[in-house]
This record gives structure tokens, sequence and C-alpha cells, in this order.
């Protein structure tokens, strides 16, 4: 199977026909291996229009709402970026294409370390992973220009509104733990804003300031 291809095939079929737009983020779509981020039984199936099973009963999402989340942070090369759910590390290695600093948390030691050999394996230095409840956000290097979510929250964890600069922006997945709306939110010195884009279906926010764990 021819990889750069497959990648083509999607960034037209799944991204350019449903309106990504931002010429950056196609690249770093075109660009990242995303068959290395997921089980290599499932490489024939990585560039297909859905998520995947990472293990650990998680998932990574599908490429096109892991473009509309990045489209949707509107990232400067200089952005500080915090995602809080690592995953398979994928959006992770989007994100770095992209901008100076990634800084990432993921809750379940497994896919943190597996994420880490995936990213150091691609050359992805500037990619900062902890494991840890994200719900709480990464106070030693706050604040941060733009945060992403990549788990479902019960509401806006306040711990990321207070780890954001102002004028800065967190995209995330507000709802239960079936449905939830992706939102927009913006900082603008007390007050926040926010705005939907779509519907959306991710695995739940665990921790302190997100859902209780079962
Ligand atoms: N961004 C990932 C990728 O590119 O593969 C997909 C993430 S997956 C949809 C959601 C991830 O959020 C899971 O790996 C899950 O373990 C993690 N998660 C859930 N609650 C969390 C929390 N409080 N802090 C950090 N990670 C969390």
């Amino acid at each position: 199977m021819d990889y750069a291809i497959a990648r083509e095939r999607m960034v037209q079929n799944q991204l350019v026909a449903r309106k990504i737009t931002n010429e950056k983020v196609l690249e770093a779509m075109r660009t990242v291996p995303r068959h290395e981020f997921v089980p290599k039984e499932l490489w024939g199936r990585a560039y297909g229009d859905h998520p995947l099973p990472i293990g650990q009963s998680q998932t990574i999402s599908q490429p096109y709402m892991v473009a509309l989340m990045t489209q949707q942070l509107q990232l400067e090369k200089t952005n500080k970026v915090l995602e809080i759910g690592t995953g398979s590390g994928y959006q992770a290695a989007i994100l770095a294409e992209l901008v100076r600093r990634v800084f990432s948390v993921e809750r379940v030691p497994e896919l943190s370390s597996r994420a880490r050999k995936v990213l150091d394996g691609l050359g992805y230095g500037n990619v900062i992973i902890k494991t840890g409840d994200g719900t709480l956000g990464w106070k030693e290097f706050a604040p941060f220009d733009r945060i992403v979510v990549t788990a479902g929250a019960p509401d806006v964890p306040s711990a990321l509104v207070e780890q954001l600069v102002d004028g800065g922006r967190i995209v995330l997945p507000i709802g239960n733990t079936y449905v939830q709306t992706l939102l927009v939110v913006k900082k603008k010195g007390k007050k926040i804003e926010r705005k939907e884009v779509c519907g959306c279906t991710f695995v739940p926010l665990i921790g302190e300031q997100g859902w209780e764990n079962g």
C-alpha cells in the first residue's frame, strides 16, 4: 500500500470535500504518517473515514475531526499549545507540524509511553508528554495560547481557562458521555465566549474536572 497516495486521497475526499480550507492544516495532514500511530494490524485502515481503536478502550480520532479541531484552533507558528488526551500521539504530531511547542497530557500510562516512542521515532522532539489528569491542565508550562481537548467533557474545565492566555482559545467537545457538541471557547479578560461548531462523539474525559472513572 502506498501510504502517501492514501493520505492524499484522505485529504481530498474527507477534508477538502468537507470544507477544511486551511492550507497549513491540509499540508500537515498530508505529511504525518497516520498509520504509524495505530496498531500494525490496522495500518491498512489508517486512512479510512473513521476513528480506530488504539488499545486501553481508547481511539485515534477520525481524520476529519482532527483536521476540524486543528483548523478551529487558528494556530500561529509561535503558539504554545496544550493538548489533553495524547492517545496515539497523532493529533500532537499534527500540532507539532504547525507550532513550535506542543504539551500533551494523557491519563493512561501505556498510551503515553507508546505515543512517546512513535513521536520520537518520527523526530517530533517538540512534543512534550506527561502522564496525568489533563483536566487540571499543566501548570508548570502555563499559560498556553491554545488548548485542545480530545475527550468529551461535562463542561469547560476551569483549570484550562485559568491556564489560557487572554485572547486564547480552547477547542473541546462538551456534552454527555455518548454525544457532545464541539465548542470553541475564547477567553476575553474575565469572560469567556462559546461558539458551537458541530455535533461529535468522543470517549469521556475522566478526571477531577471531567467525568468520574466508571
Ligand atoms: N488525540 C488522540 C490521538 O490523536 O490519538 C485521541 C485521543 S482519544 C479520542 C482521548 C484520549 O483522552 C484517550 O487516550 C484517553 O485516555 C484520554 N483522556 C481521558 N481523560 C483524560 C484526562 N483527564 N487527562 C488526560 N487524558 C485523558
